[in-house]
């Protein structure tokens, strides 16, 4: 039977479909294709330290961190890649630069894939050959990881900097000198400090092959300013199909990087949303104190595992209809809170006892949810006011 267009417009879950890219295996996780968009940091210990390494790795998977990267400057480190591999409960990438040998060590002991920088590994190219060999062999894949800062000193004569096409050119070069072996099992990152260079650089990848692209503004700063500059570079790709796998960089400990990650996901509906709190900015209108409440809130729902929706908001204006839309919400006024589940009043309770009443009520959806079998991820709050 065909459809009747009432003329309602219908909502867009997502804004665009992902571009179309080989899927590659790291490890456990599939990256490319029809995969959904991983997340991925790297650990700041020193990976020879087998515990602390291990240790941080269990705190960022703990976070929702997927793939892990360790770096590998010594023969120490590349010692201890095999038992971090095999004690990782998630897939443990190396990160190689300056020296090959580390390559074959990583793909030795286990990684789950290697990254090289085609700008000071240059002594690599003419072990494309063999490593390409042991890669294949050991089903290892690659990732081509061009960065501004190291780009290859050819390209940067040619381009006078770190242009969008020099860094596209850098990482095409290299991995046509891996496809001349028959290896394919690749990724690719094009890393710019500039959201601007890099989005455009990553444009320009994605037209030019069919390779699963690692998403990444490198150096991009402190928390603050790292967070929003990668959710505006990683949200102009990602919103026109393009990242299959993203490292938020922050000058911040990595379960941070994660975080921010998972949130920058979870806005473009790319993993299912988990606790989101939606508060009203507040105003003047506002009876109560919003971010107070905001963040009582959010502090006692910390840690929950199912798609809860929570509205806090400050006043009658927006409040009832946010509120209404969440599965759990409150509308406040005169020294009382109206509190909704899934757009019902259940009760007005005085002022003081809002944010106890949320969570008690927000404990109650989330044990349903579980009941219910509903994906894991985090509840959702609103606050309106
Ligand atoms: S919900 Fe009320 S208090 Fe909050 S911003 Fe809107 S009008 Fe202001």
């Amino acid at each position: 039977m065909t459809a009747i267009s009432l003329g309602i417009p219908t909502v867009p879950t997502r804004l665009a479909e992902r571009r179309k890219s080989r899927q590659i295996q790291v490890g456990t996780v599939a990256v490319g294709g029809d995969a959904p968009v991983s997340v991925q940091s790297m650990t700041t210990t020193r990976t020879s330290d087998i515990g602390a390494t291990l240790q941080q790795i269990a705190e960022l998977t703990a976070s929702g961190c997927q793939i892990v990267r360790v770096a590998c400057p010594t023969q120490d480190d590349a010692d201890a890649l095999a038992v971090i591999a095999r004690k990782s409960s998630i897939p443990v990438i190396a990160d190689i630069h300056f020296q090959p040998k580390y390559v074959f060590a990583a793909i030795d002991a286990g990684c789950a894939a290697v990254r090289v920088n085609p700008g000071n590994i240059k002594q690599f190219d003419d072990k494309v050959k063999e490593i390409a060999k042991a890669a294949s062999d050991a089903r290892t894949p690659i990732r081509i990881g061009v960065n501004a800062g190291s780009l290859d000193a050819r390209l940067l004569k040619k381009y006078g900097r770190a242009t969008p096409e020099a860094l596209v050119e850098s990482a095409l070069w290299e991995a046509s000198l891996f496809e001349e072996h028959g290896f394919r099992d690749i990724k690719i990152s094009v890393k710019h400090n500039d959201p601007v260079i890099m989005v455009e650089a990553y444009r320009q990848l994605a037209a030019q092959c069919d390779y699963p692209l690692h998403l990444g503004v490198t150096e991009a700063g402190p928390a603050f300013q790292g967070t929003i500059k990668s959710a505006v570079a990683f949200g102009a790709l990602l919103s026109q199909g393009i990242g299959d796998t993203i490292r938020v960089s922050l000058s911040a400990p990595p379960a941070e990087e994660i975080k921010v990650g998972m949130q920058i996901l979870e806005s473009l509906n790319l993993r299912q949303r988990r606790l989101e709190i939606v508060s009203c900015p507040s105003c003047g209108r506002a009876q109560v104190d919003v971010y107070k409440l905001a963040e009582e809130v959010t502090a006692g729902l910390d840690g929950m595992t199912v798609p809860l929706r929570v509205a806090v908001m400050g006043c009658v204006v927006n409040g009832p209809g946010e509120a209404r839309e969440a599965d759990l919400g409150v509308a406040s006024g005169n020294g009382k809170g109206q509190i909704f589940v899934k757009g019902e009043v259940i009760k007005t309770v005085p002022e003081s006892k809002i944010v106890e009443t949320l969570i008690e009520e927000a404990l109650k959806i989330a044990e349903q949810m579980e009941k219910d079998g509903v994906a894991s991820g985090e509840p959702s709050v609103a606050i309106a006011g």
